[in-house]
């Protein structure tokens, strides 16, 4: 199989394996290393989340210089996103909302999320108006996962890239070049669509606090904390380049694995709404689960268990007892179809209480911090 490409909008490895270590050496991020997790738990006074201690949230830049701020008493906030091409999250997606709302949690900080409505119009063949309609479906998904609303904002990009976002979003792409753009985002200057070329302004934007001034204050300079998985860092690893020019913070990031697709070996590395039969959906049932499971790949039952198995003495039995034969696949994959529907029936139960005018609150600008 050819070479590993990693970008926001392909990632493909060598025989299906996501070779983590040439990444962070390509992009030049920094591994999270055990006395960075330490302190972060002594900081937040709260154990590490299992994404942590078991290695998923795994790379990172600049989170030292976040956690110094913290200790001295400067908040930051934090900044994620999802681009709604399908009517709900999978469990890939899914993985960024727990960990984040970890993250809200223990540091007690506001939180944007961007719904990049606009991206998915200009790389897929949907309408303004259905990207919109799918953002808001996802958004439901999302405020499931149990953010607190005094502390969070949800925005749409159709919706709300006007004001101090769009001042800044602006000036972003009058430091970008149509090469620059090409070269980091793997486009082709001549031949794709000049959307395509903007967008990651609109996407870099939020990572500066003074593009929400009716949710932060105008004017008001806070550092910001970005968790998402390491496809994500071609965006940001711009934003920090861009900051001193700005004369705002570098944006951090805290950075993950991918969660394999299920059939894992198909030469993509993740999991993929593009590629629905890769994906389990927060939405399906357990009887989906289970016949989406019949076919999933040794190497994908693994490592959903690693993800989602929050309890580390039984994902370690469990794992013992397939190595020595003692438990079958078909053993492991009832263990996990029950584990992943014990998370998807709660957020099921939690979603239908969210209602258009909860969406509503998330999604009005007003102060968060
Ligand atoms: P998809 O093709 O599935 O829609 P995407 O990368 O376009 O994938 P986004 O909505 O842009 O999806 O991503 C939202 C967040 O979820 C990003 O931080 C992204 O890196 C992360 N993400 C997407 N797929 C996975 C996955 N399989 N495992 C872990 N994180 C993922």
């Amino acid at each position: 199989m050819g070479e590993q490409v990693v970008t926001p909008y392909s990632v493909s490895a060598r025989n299906g394996a996501v070779d983590y270590a040439r990444i962070v050496s390509d992009f030049g991020c920094k591994l999270i290393d055990p006395q960075l997790i330490q302190r972060l738990e002594k900081l937040t006074n709260k154990p590490a989340h299992p994404f942590l201690r078991r290695g998923i949230f795994f790379a990172h830049r600049d989170l030292e210089s976040i956690l110094d701020a913290y200790e001295q008493g400067h908040k930051f906030f934090l900044y994620t996103g999802r681009g709604p091409s399908s009517e709900s999250l999978h469990l890939g997606h899914l993985v960024q909302f727990m960990f984040t709302k970890y993250l809200q949690d223990a540091f007690d900080v506001p939180l944007v999320i961007q719904l990049s409505d606009d991206e998915k119009f200009i790389w897929k063949d949907i309408s303004q108006e259905e990207c919109q309609r799918l953002g808001r479906n996802n958004a439901k998904d999302i405020i499931s996962c149990g953010f607190r609303l005094e502390r969070t904002f949800i925005f749409s990009n159709l919706d709300y890239v006007s004001g101090a976002l769009f001042d800044n979003v602006l000036t972003i792409s009058s430091f970008l070049s149509s090469n620059a753009m090409s070269a980091v985002f793997g486009l082709n200057a001549e031949t794709d669509v000049l959307g395509k070329l903007l967008y990651p302004a609109v996407q870099i934007a939020p990572a500066f606090s003074t593009s929400f001034d009716d949710v932060f204050g105008e004017g008001i300079k806070m550092r910001c904390l970005i968790p998402c998985a390491i496809d994500q860092d071609p965006y940001f690893r711009l934003s920090r380049d861009l900051a001193p020019r700005l004369k705002l913070y570098k944006p951090a990031l805290i950075e993950s694995r991918f969660l394999p697709s299920i059939e894992a070996g198909d030469g993509s590395g993740k999991m993929s709404a593009s590629s629905p039969n890769s994906a389990i959906f927060v939405t399906d049932t357990l009887e989906e689960i289970k016949q989406k499971l019949a076919g999933a790949a040794v190497e994908s039952v693994l490592a959903y268990l690693t993800f989602f198995e929050e309890n580390d003495a039984v994902l370690e039995e469990m794992k013992a007892d397939f190595s020595s034969g003692k438990r079958s696949l078909e053993d492991l994959k009832n263990d996990l179809s029950k584990v992943l529907w014990e998370v998807l029936e709660n957020l099921q139960q939690l979603k239908a209480e969210v209602d258009d005018k909860i969406l509503s609150e998330f999604m009005r600008p007003r102060l968060i911090r």
